[in-house]
């Protein structure tokens, strides 16, 4: 939106349909604070009417011919495709993330949609198994199919505004389970924006509503018994808490970590070291480093340290911020000025009690520069949490015993990086690292969406990537035939 033109006030999708409730809240731009848009929140009886709606509709939408959801998902990949360069200015305006990344996440997106579209033809072809195994099953055939647990309510956070909710809404569809979404509160308009193209679709009205509910009023959703799954990505607080709320439901967290990225002595030539230092500069300031896999830890062998001390300064200090919504930028805003005080005060703590500040630390607004620490002391906030800011600290080990402890030396275990040519050190790392993810020869940054993702430890419960959030959201029944 150009500046100085009014921003438009946007409703939400209550079952399939655009509504709006009686108050409003702003959505604003983080990197020069101005007005991107105002959000209608849903009234408590609009909230309940979704809910009604979606569980009125569980049988219909079960039962809805899978190539009418598979066309309906791969409509909204099409349409994500003609809309890429619109949908991505809107991520950049409400999130701040640099246009760039923007354009990159809406290619996510399509290739969510695009894989749920052909999951949905995939799905439930049913098992079945002899019952004759037994004298008692003789004449009997078991038959199991997958069936939806429920209504699925999708809770989003704000760092891919778009992809995340593409991560819970797609599977859903795929699966024939109706699904309440609910976008983060300062990014809601990139969640919005895919019930225009659902709205688009023959899917039951009420198998989807998208309505940002202010996060006073969750609660009562997360405890509402209609609502027998969970599907949460957010921070380990808001996560847990709702999962002690509600114990007897089925809760997928998708949590925080503070990654790993490792480099072993064996990965030490120019050319080595260069990608290594290239891939970690990019992927712990890629989003303002407001990712749950970017790199807040560099494990080196001491036989590489240096060099690639030098190598990962010079790179972090090519990444340009700026206007988020200049081509050139690299590092945007975080998501707001109260986040980048935060990043702001952990650094300092650190650096107070020894770490050494090899370039960065300094703020502007919400902005924060590529930062890099050294001889980080232990037990510093920095050093324990996740810091979900642009800013990466580099350690010293001796081999790949001491490199792999550290990196299981964490309250987290979201996905690790391992930089080696060794096949052994490979599968060695698969085994012993206690993670969701092993990334061989890259930072612990890479993410497809078809794989299985999610933590270890307190980086989450269950598993996303279209086909395993499928899963989540169903359940295996049987069915036993008797006389034949
Ligand atoms: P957050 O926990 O503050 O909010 C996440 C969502 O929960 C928002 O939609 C928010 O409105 C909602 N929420 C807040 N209070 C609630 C309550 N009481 N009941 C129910 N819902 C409530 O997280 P955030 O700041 O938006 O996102 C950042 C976090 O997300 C980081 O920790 C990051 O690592 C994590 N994350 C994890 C993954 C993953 O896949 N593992 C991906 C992206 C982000």
């Amino acid at each position: 939106m150009p500046k100085g033109i009014q921003a438009a006030t946007h409703a939400f999708w209550l079952a399939g349909r655009q509504a709006t409730g009686d108050d409003t809240f702003d959505v604003t731009n983080p990197f020069d604070g101005r007005l991107v848009g105002k959000v209608s929140v849903p009234t408590e009886a609009q909230v309940e009417e979704a809910v009604a709606a979606a569980h009125a509709v569980i049988d219909e939408f079960a039962a809805t011919p899978a190539h009418v959801r598979s066309a309906a998902l791969d409509h909204v990949a099409k349409r994500l495709t003609e809309r890429t360069e619109e949908i991505a200015q809107l991520i950049s305006a409400e999130n701040g993330k640099p246009i760039k990344w923007a354009r990159g996440e809406v290619a996510r997106a399509v290739s969510v949609f695009r894989w749920a579209s052909e999951e949905a033809r995939r799905f439930n072809g049913g098992d079945a198994q002899r019952l004759d195994t037994d004298a008692g099953g003789v004449g009997r055939l078991g038959i199991t199919r997958r069936f939806p647990k429920g209504v699925v309510l999708g809770i989003a956070p704000f760092n891919f505004p778009l992809n995340l909710c593409a991560h819970k809404i797609a599977p859903a569809i795929a699966a024939g389970a109706p699904m309440i979404l609910k976008p983060a509160p300062a990014t809601p308009l990139s969640g919005l924006i895919l019930g225009e193209l659902l709205a688009e679709t023959d899917l039951p009205a009420g198998s989807w509503s998208i309505l940002p509910v202010l996060n006073d009023a969750m609660p009562a959703l997360v405890k509402d018994e209609r609502l027998p799954v969970i599907s949460f990505t957010g921070s380990d607080k808001v996560g847990y808490a709702i999962q002690e709320s509600v114990p007897h439901k089925h809760c997928t967290l998708e949590l925080g970590g503070n990654a790993a990225a490792v480099v072993l002595g064996d990965w030490s030539s120019e050319e080595d070291l260069d990608w290594a230092a290239t891939r970690m500069a990019v992927f712990s300031n890629s989003q303002a480093g407001q990712t749950c896999i970017s790199v807040q830890r560099v494990i080196a062998d001491a036989s590489v340290y240096d060099r690639l001390v030098e190598k990962v300064v010079a790179a972090v200090e090519a990444q340009g911020t700026g206007d988020p919504s200049d081509d050139a930028t690299d590092v945007g805003p975080l998501v707001s000025e109260d986040a980048a005080k935060r990043v702001e005060s952990w650094v300092d703590e650190a650096v107070k009690a020894g770490a050494k500040l090899l370039t960065g630390g300094k703020r502007d607004g919400a902005t924060y520069a590529p930062t890099v620490l050294a001889d980080l002391p232990e037990g510093v906030t920095l050093a324990t949490e996740e810091v979900f800011g642009p800013v990466l600290s580099l350690h010293k080990v001796d081999g790949e015993a001491e490199a792999f402890a550290m990196v299981n030396d964490s309250k987290f275990g979201l996905q690790a990086g391992v930089f080696t040519h060794d096949l052994q050190t490979a599968f060695r790392a698969h085994r012993v690292l206690e993670v969701g993810g092993v990334i061989i020869g890259d930072v612990p940054s890479y993410r497809a969406d078809q794989m299985p993702y999610g933590g270890a430890k307190q980086s989450g419960v269950g598993r996303e990537g279209v086909k395993y959030a499928m899963d989540d959201y169903t359940y295996e029944r049987v069915l036993v035939l008797t006389g034949l």
